[in-house]
């Protein structure tokens, strides 16, 4: 089919002028795409992958081979002692609250150095209005501090001075990679190795890393920079748009192992836990991730030229290097927030007849839409975008399981937000 009967001749020429200006930045990812492939097939030889390990087990899950390998596999290709993956963690929070839960014990301090940390862990921490004995960390007898962050970065003086208050007493430095929904940049893995070190080099806290959005991003993680662990989820970057489910932790031998043994329980810990038949999917799905972030990169960047030129603040610009996947953009007005995710839900390949409406949400203050039409529900590292209904009208996008297919749906939401 001729593509002119599907968009307008401006946005087709603004599509050209787009990647015409990306040229240089499509190369990299290339090559980042292909240098993160080398290092997850070279996993895969060491370990000796084959199709034995795709078989599923039942019941306790011992010695389930496939389980087992793959731990291996992500442990080395994110430079870590270990790891563990699993399909039945059941989402980002799930496995940060497992990192959380299993380093901390009654009397330590939690200390955050990013700022407040993504909203659902409020909860998980007892941070939040109500919950009250549902067994948060607070519920537990731990306390939690923060640090904000300042001009960008994290503020080092200021975390000297709360290492300095609470001493021994801190037992986690936790940092969010991501910007997730906040207005600030995210971090690189050069900078988290920057702060890393300055912790190593005064205190005994374990630095936990939220790496959700970041696998894959540049052609490290943070655990090789000295990030005692790291935890993200399998419908972002690492689960490549196969998983079904699932997220990972990845550190040091002794973080692991604790978090093994609040994963399942002490004693059992990581020797436990039947894959159900999902290995294939955790496998093909890795194989798949450095190039599937690649291409929500390319989206990403595509997004930020194509709305830049359209009149709009993005951010970051369109020719900025990334350390995660999101894309904002700010609309400006409530109609035009809402184009925009209509305009990505008909560029979908699932429910794109549907016409996203802004709804309350628990936990926030304002109404917010989403569009999603996934085929992982809620998988993020499909192309979506969300917002809060206010000013000024920010889109979040992330995803793009196909550079392609992204491209499409980022001409869709332009061809909606220009409409008369
Ligand atoms: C997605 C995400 C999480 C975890 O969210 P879930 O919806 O529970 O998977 C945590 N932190 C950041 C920065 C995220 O992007």
């Amino acid at each position: 089919m001729d593509q002119t009967q599907l968009f307008s001749p401006e946005l087709l020429s603004l599509a050209r002028d787009a990647e015409d200006a990306l040229r240089d930045t499509f190369a990299r990812l290339d090559a980042l795409s292909f240098e993160n492939t080398a290092r997850v097939l070279d996993a895969f030889r060491r370990h000796g992958v084959s199709d034995s390990h795709f078989a599923g087990t039942s019941g306790y899950g011992y010695d389930d081979r496939g389980r087992d390998t793959l731990d291996l596999i992500y442990a080395d290709v994110f430079g870590a002692e270990r790891a563990f993956v699993r399909h039945s963690i059941a989402c980002g929070t799930h496995a940060l609250s497992i990192a959380l839960y299993g380093l901390l014990r009654p009397g330590d301090v939690m200390l955050s150095v990013t700022g407040r940390p993504y909203d659902t862990l409020a909860e998980v921490i007892g941070i939040a209005e109500g919950g009250e004995d549902m067994g948060s960390l607070a519920d537990f007898g731990v306390r939690y501090r923060e640090v904000a962050m300042k001009d960008g970065k994290v503020d080092l003086a200021s975390v000297a001075a709360a290492l300095g208050e609470e001493g021994a007493r801190v037992k986690i430095v936790y940092l969010q990679r991501s910007k997730g929904y906040a207005d600030r940049p995210t971090l690189t893995v050069s900078e988290i190795g920057e702060v890393a070190r300055f912790v190593h080099e005064s205190c005994g806290a374990y630095v936990v890393v939220d790496n959700c959005y970041g696998e894959f991003c540049e052609n490290r993680e943070p655990t090789a920079v000295g990030a005692d662990l790291i935890v993200g989820s399998l419908i972002k970057n690492p689960g490549g748009g196969i998983a079904e489910g699932g997220a990972y932790l990845a550190g040091t031998a002794r973080a692991i192992e604790k978090c093994g043994a609040r994963f399942t329980c002490p004693g059992e810990g990581l020797e436990v836990g039947a894959s159900h038949g999902q290995n294939k999917s955790l496998y093909r799905g890795f194989f798949m991730a450095p190039h599937t972030v690649a291409a929500a990169l390319k989206t990403a960047h595509f997004a930020a030229y194509v709305f830049d030129r359209l009149g709009f603040d993005v951010s970051p610009g369109y020719l900025e290097p990334r350390s995660d996947i999101i894309q904002m953009i700010r609309l400006g007005t409530a109609d035009g927030l809402i184009r925009f995710c209509r305009g990505i839900q008909s560029g979908s390949p699932v429910d794109a007849f549907v016409a996203p409406e802004p709804s309350d949400m628990p936990g926030y203050a304002d109404q917010v839409i989403m569009a999603a039409g996934t085929f992982v529900q809620g998988a993020s590292i499909e192309l979506s975008a969300d917002g809060p209904l206010r000013a000024p009208y920010t889109a979040f996008l992330q995803g793009g399981l196909t550079f392609e297919s992204g491209k499409y749906g980022i001409l869709k939401a332009a061809a909606y937000v220009t409409a008369q």
